[in-house]
């Protein structure tokens, strides 16, 4: 049950069909790791907050610097030296005392532990930390939802091959030899922070659906897993593209 503090708090929300106060509930009661504090930590990991994921954890082992706030919005000048983990948690309990944030400083490895999770956000910006997210969700049967941009570009993809054999992973689509993995060094490549914020944005809408509408809602008839979307933010466009399983993947075959 919500109590009278929640109910006012998400009251646009739980008055959508099929989210309502069951689906309140399910995102109160999930548990989410974001791995990543910057460019689409910060945006993924305020709305999470703000609408209401009860237990998030936030690992980064990052500080923040000048050059990170034209994109990273939930540091500002006075945290310029603090590590971002903390400097995130803290943004996110002033927007939502009510929910429990974790910030813990550290580099994501193939020991981590990721397994108390429901869903991550792959908030990385660079491809072996995605390959390592992809290799833990597989092998622990959970939502990665992935986000990466660079300069005016962005793209999100949602992997469930843990769950469903159906489904492809990331190395299915983008082959640790293959060159096409995404480039997503904002340091040589350039971002600009409405970019990010827009990914970030889908990230928390994706994680929405997956945890808080009801399975037999219209919206999940259709799963996002094993989509990958492009946007591109020079023509304002965004194409959903569907991927498919790659039978020989070193991981998921
Ligand atoms: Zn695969």
């Amino acid at each position: 049950m919500l109590n009278d503090d929640d109910l006012n708090r998400y009251a646009r929300q739980v008055i959508i069909n099929d989210f309502e106060e069951e689906g309140q509930e399910k995102l109160l009661n999930s548990k989410c790791l974001i791995v990543g504090a910057g460019g689409l930590g910060c945006p993924v990991a305020l709305y999470a907050s703000a609408a209401g994921f009860g237990n998030i954890e936030i690992w980064d082992d990052d500080i923040i610097e000048l050059t990170n706030l034209n994109r990273q919005i939930a540091h500002d000048n006075n945290k310029i030296g603090l590590e971002k983990a903390y400097s995130l948690a803290e943004a996110c309990k002033r927007l939502n005392p009510n929910i429990s944030v974790k910030p813990k400083i550290k580099k994501l490895d193939s020991f981590s532990n990721i397994s108390n999770f429901d869903l991550i956000f792959d908030c990385s910006d660079n491809p072996k930390t995605k390959y390592m997210l992809n290799f833990l969700s597989h092998n622990n049967q959970k939502i990665l939802i992935s986000g990466s941009a660079t300069q005016m570009e962005g793209q999100l993809s949602i992997w469930k091959s843990g769950i469903n054999k159906f489904y492809p992973c990331y190395e299915c689509v983008f082959p640790k030899t293959s060159s096409v993995a995404p480039v997503t060094n904002c340091r040589e490549s350039g971002i600009i922070g409405s970019i990010t914020g827009f990914i970030g944005s889908m990230q928390v809408t994706e994680g929405i659906r997956e945890i808080a509408f009801k399975k037999n809602s219209s919206i999940l008839e259709n799963s996002m897993a094993g989509y990958l979307f492009l946007y591109d933010g020079i023509n304002q466009s965004l194409d959903k593209i569907k991927l498919t399983k790659n039978n020989e993947c070193p991981l998921c075959k």
